[in-house]
């Protein structure tokens, strides 16, 4: 193992990286982009090799696990390419965020270039709420993809952001779908990250919340997780697994072992931090001195919220 050298004031360590390979979607979720969203240039998109000549470097200086995000990761052209790249590099794990739409044309990309782990987002199992909050209708193709991946043995996790009044009504139909899928469900409290500030009067609905909502239905049984780990879990008598990301009632910032890289090659300490560096056109010498800067970007507390879109910087 690489002795960790991005370590900042605080203790935190960096060991994990969020790539984002697009700002692009195919969905327009409401807590995420506008319908009319406006997108980067493609061509400050970085290349296939920028990727693998930052990720080289930084496992380098310890890091050890990536995820592929965006925007929609399946939609960057390159993507076998970037993906094949970064699969002959030591990293411990690489996983990928995707809303599922594309999946199944990409399995075996994704087998081949060891992308196990898969965290996929599915907001509602109803077409009218699936509709609602991501002005997509795909709903029987992800589920159709969920499926697929399953059966071909990924690791997967499903994404559930929740809404008042959206799709707070179906807590225990994703109770059933994790014990029938025999997958992890995890339930994301509503983020004041852009587009989603303006809906959290009406809309947030804190994981305690939801947890006292299902408690008397359900048994909750604590599972351990990693002190970095962005969720908290448990399991149920019945065999469904279930996570909570609780980043707005319960922040996990005096943890966090990560940094994000968006499209255009800003590296930023804080999702919720407008601010970064760019690697673009950088020496390997001046991306050394620039992660040093970074080291002293992180907050310790969570800032209270921030006005750029989740699907520009990586989610
Ligand atoms: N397009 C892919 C997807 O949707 O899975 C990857 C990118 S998306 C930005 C990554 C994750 O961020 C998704 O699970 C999405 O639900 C979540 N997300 C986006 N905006 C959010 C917000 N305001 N609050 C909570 N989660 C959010
Ligand atoms: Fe697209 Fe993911 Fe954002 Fe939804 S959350 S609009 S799927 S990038």
């Amino acid at each position: 193992m690489v002795e960790p050298r991005l370590i900042d004031a605080y203790g935190r360590i960096i060991r994990k990286l969020r790539l984002s390979l697009t700002d692009t979607c195919n969905l327009r979720c409401r807590y995420c982009m506008p319908v009319d969203a406006v997108f980067m240039d493609k061509q400050d998109y970085l290349s296939p090799q920028d990727y693998e000549d930052i990720v080289a470097e930084l496992i380098d200086f310890g890091l050890e696990e990536l995820r592929l995000t965006g925007g929609e990761p399946l939609l960057r052209g390159a993507f076998p390419e970037i993906a094949t790249r970064l699969a002959r590099l030591p990293l411990r794990k690489i996983g990928l965020t995707t809303n599922g739409i594309l999946l199944d044309r990409y399995l075996d990309v994704l087998q081949d270039c060891r992308i196990q782990s898969l965290n996929i987002s599915l907001d509602s199992l109803e077409l009218n709420a699936f509709q609602q909050m991501t002005h997509g209708h795909q709903l029987a193709r992800v589920l159709e993809n969920i499926q697929k991946a399953k059966e071909r043995g990924f690791q997967i996790k499903i994404n559930t952001v929740m809404m008042r009044g959206l799709n707070d009504r179906e807590l225990l139909n994703f109770v059933n779908y994790s014990r029938q899928l025999q997958i992890e469900v995890r339930f994301l409290e509503l983020m004041r990250i852009g587009y989603a500030c303006q809906e959290q009067t009406e809309r947030f609905i804190s994981a305690q919340e939801l947890i006292d909502r299902l408690r008397p239905w359900v048994t909750l049984e604590p599972v351990a997780s990693p002190l970095d780990s962005t969720s908290f879990n448990f399991v149920t008598p019945c065999g469904a697994r279930l996570g909570f990301i609780a980043s707005e009632s319960q922040p996990f910032c005096g943890y966090c072992s990560r940094w994000r890289l968006s499209a255009d090659g800003i590296m930023r300490a804080c999702l919720l931090k407008s601010e970064g560096l760019s690697l673009r056109g950088l020496t390997a010498a001046q991306r050394q001195a620039t992660y040093q800067s970074l080291l002293g970007m992180k907050p310790y507390r969570r800032p209270a919220e921030v006005s750029h879109a989740m699907n520009r910087i990586g989610g």
